[in-house]
């Protein structure tokens, strides 16, 4: 569809020339003059796509030339539909600014730091699955222009039993406005990454076919006006806390409370982020780790498993100086060892926890507003009670060991050794529980469409 005017070649748009490329007769194109040729005028308000529709998810993804989509980038399945459709223009875009190659890079130089990281995440073949897709966003204008007011009264006077007020009012004139609030409209694309990677306002530009050539487009599957109430909130308490920091309107002195800006909302655009996207699933098919790059910025959001069998092997080898230093100097003192093993026992017991906490808030979707307001009625609970008690005793016990021989004032060697090294034991259980959970966290189930029972839609 893209077309090169030269030669009917196919067209990509290249981030680093920010132009219009044709790799068989090298012209390069001004995105913006390219328009015309193409014949994109504002009145068109429908453009061509084909679309390709995961059965096995139900993603859709988009593409605006003759591309063909071979795999989901949600799940990894190749059992795509595609069909030909008309979508609607969006208003905005912000252009990829960096190329795949540099947000391969940036995965890189994020997982390079990391020694647990499963292998396959390194893999050229891995890697080499980034693929460059818009995600449509739904960009908020808002603002208030008038007067906010707030009656209060303060207590001047205590007389016979009587109390005497004066009452004030206190107004202000306000203007607010708030341009470039945006939120994600595609349920796939998870909201713990799309907040993880906010985009800059300033480089959004008015919408233009162009600067999709060569990329993906996700579909947009979440209403637009989902957000509505939570930013409208979100504006509210901000111009709130604004007005509250104006000292020279003396609310609180004359006994008023900071009154609500009722900002609204004036407008809604669609508009058209760039991301790098990926999906690792794991060999059984029902677990996906996905990494993240910010088309525009290059931050990298993602999930960072630990390999276990690196896991092993890494705490054998921390294990190993660890011994020598604690059985063959002086250094330590035997009832020391003991106080390291408390000290172990705590600080699993803290690790394990905190990171319990954030998996309930995950798997209830806690903080993922998109999903709380579309699913209002199948509102995940999940009981973790059982899960806390599980861990928790490992790390008690092997406390409690450490402890006992601690106070027990024997001057036997063996004894604070043998607690020690039960007790570290006993953290080393937990600890792997933690990598577990660790593992958990850093995963998503494995997208898939939700089978109905019986046949209720027939
Ligand atoms: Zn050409
Ligand atoms: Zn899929």
């Amino acid at each position: 569809m893209i077309k090169c005017p030269n030669c009917g070649g196919e067209t990509k748009y290249n981030p680093k020339e920010k132009k219009v490329t044709c790799d068989y007769c090298n012209s390069k194109f001004e995105p913006k003059e390219l328009r015309t040729i193409i014949n994109l005028s504002k009145e068109v308000k429908k453009l061509d796509a084909t679309s390709y529709t995961c059965s096995q998810c139900g993603a859709t993804l988009l593409v605006f030339d003759d591309t063909a989509i071979t795999f989901c980038n949600y799940c990894g399945s190749n059992a795509l539909v595609n069909e030909k459709m008309k979508v609607n223009n969006p208003d905005y875009i912000i252009p990829f600014k960096i190329t795949k190659e540099e947000a391969i890079k940036a995965y890189r130089r994020k997982i390079g730091r990391s020694l647990l990281v499963p292998r396959s995440f390194k893999l050229d073949t891995t890697v080499e699955k980034f693929r460059g897709i818009y995600m449509p966003y739904c960009i908020y204008d808002m603002g208030y222009e008038g007067d906010v007011s707030s009656r209060g009264s303060v207590k001047y006077l205590h007389l016979f039993g009587y109390d005497y007020y004066h009452d004030y009012k206190v107004s202000a004139q306000i203007k607010a406005n708030y341009d470039g609030f945006s939120y994600d409209l595609a349920s796939k694309f998870y909201d713990k990454y799309s907040m993880a990677l906010p985009f800059q306002y300033k480089d959004v530009e008015e919408f233009n076919l162009n600067y999709m050539s060569g990329y993906y487009a996700d579909s947009k599957d979440i209403d637009i006006d989902t957000y509505d109430t939570q930013i409208t909130k979100i504006a509210r308490n901000d111009a709130r806390n604004e007005l509250s920091k104006k000292r020279s309107l003396k609310f609180a002195s004359h006994g008023c409370v900071v009154p609500t800006v009722p900002v609204s909302i004036e407008n809604r655009k669609i508009g058209m982020f760039p991301v790098y996207f990926l999906a690792m699933v794991n060999k059984d098919k029902d677990i996906v780790h996905y990494a993240v790059v910010n088309g525009q910025t290059g931050k990298v959001a993602m999930d960072m498993p630990i390999d276990y069998k690196k896991y092993i092997l890494l705490s054998l080898l921390l294990a190993v100086p660890a011994y020598f230093l604690i059985s063959t100097g002086p250094l330590v003192q035997p009832k020391t060892v003991t106080f390291i093993g408390m000290l172990f026992s705590v600080m699993s017991l803290f690790l394990s926890n905190s990171q319990l906490d954030a998996i309930k808030r995950d798997r209830e979707h806690l903080d993922d507003k998109g999903y709380q307001i579309a699913s209002d009625d199948r509102k995940v609970k999940m009981k973790f009670t059982e899960r806390y008690i599980k861990h928790n005793w490992k790390q008690t016990i092997s406390f409690l060991i450490s402890f006992l021989a601690a106070v027990s004032g024997t001057i036997e060697d063996t004894v604070y050794y043998g607690a020690a090294i039960l007790s570290l034991l006993f953290v080393l259980w937990a600890f792997h529980d933690l990598v577990i959970e660790h593992n958990e966290l850093s995963s998503s189930k494995l997208p898939q469409l939700e089978k109905r029972g019986g046949d209720e839609n027939a």
